[in-house]
């Protein structure tokens, strides 16, 4: 089986629905698709039914946004079961802080001179709570940046006027959701917190001790040499290893639909944990 453990549809900050993500997936090789959409599994049906009609395999997930001291960390729960109670009211509290958080942003532009842009947002977020990309989009369509990306440099970025931070759970907390919902907890995409080797270390040790299962040893097109330093550091600390493209858009060719290497041979695959023999 050719498993992708980490994807976005439009039901959080993905382009696609999940009935297009499922077909993409099948027409890109991958067999096992984890639908891991940020702080929601509202997605999970459609994809589903658009899994059994593609005769892909879907991995029910879910992305939680939490806290590891001052860094916000990614924790990707697979193989969760979405009617669980627990799972329900966490999501709940998560949508709580990102609609706080919304409410935020929308102030600081109208400080700025822009008005209106909750409701900007939430016109292209359609189902979708209203996150920062959101955001850059309606500044986009309202002309008062080019690209999404200038309003992240202008406006969104860490340190610019209209960045709210979070206060997200720690990582116990979102763990114990996950194990809770039946689900493995991975430490989603590492690299991106730009931590020191000392710190990545440190942050890995920590998610172990909480009870984390697993590490995203591959997120999308990376080093050979970043995957081996993750690999042993996962193997050290007795986590399985996860592998996932966070593919969000068919715009962003290095974050494709099972475009990624293989995990070293040495890994423990989490999709052991998830009964797949593979
Ligand atoms: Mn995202
Ligand atoms: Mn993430
Ligand atoms: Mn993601």
């Amino acid at each position: 089986m050719i498993f992708d453990l980490h994807s976005h549809s439009n039901y959080s900050d993905g382009i696609l629905s999940p009935a297009a993500l499922m077909s993409r997936a099948k027409s890109k090789g991958v067999t096992a698709l984890a639908l891991t959409d940020h702080d929601t599994i509202a997605g999970l049906r459609d994809a589903q039914q658009a899994a059994d009609e593609n005769d892909v395999v879907l991995i029910p997930g879910i992305e939680f946004s939490s806290q590891w001291g001052k860094i916000g960390v990614h924790i990707v729960g697979l193989g969760i079961a979405p009617e669980s109670d627990v799972l329900a009211s966490a999501i709940i509290e998560q949508h709580q802080s990102r609609i706080t958080r919304a409410q935020a942003i929308a102030d600081r532009l109208a400080k700025l001179g822009f008005r209106g842009a909750l409701e900007g947002a939430q016109q292209i977020a359609g189902e979708a709570l209203v996150g920062r990309p959101h955001f850059a989009r309606h500044l986009v369509e309202i002309g008062a940046v080019r690209q999404p990306q200038d309003a992240f440099k202008k406006f969104l970025g860490t340190g610019k006027p209209a960045d709210v931070k979070y206060q997200w759970p720690d990582i116990h907390q979102i763990i114990g959701w996950i194990h809770a919902a039946g689900g493995q907890a991975v430490l989603a995409h590492p690299l991106k917190y730009q931590l020191t080797a000392t710190k990545m270390r440190a942050l890995i040790t920590d998610f172990a001790a909480a009870g984390g299962d697993a590490l995203e040893v591959i997120s999308g097109q990376q080093s050979h040499a970043d995957t081996e330093a993750l690999a042993r550091l996962a193997t050290d600390k007795k986590l399985s290893a996860s592998c996932g493209s966070d593919f969000h858009t068919p715009d962003q060719r290095w974050q494709e639909l099972g475009n990624f290497g293989s995990l070293p041979a040495h890994c423990h695959p989490v999709w052991r944990r998830l009964g797949f023999a593979a």
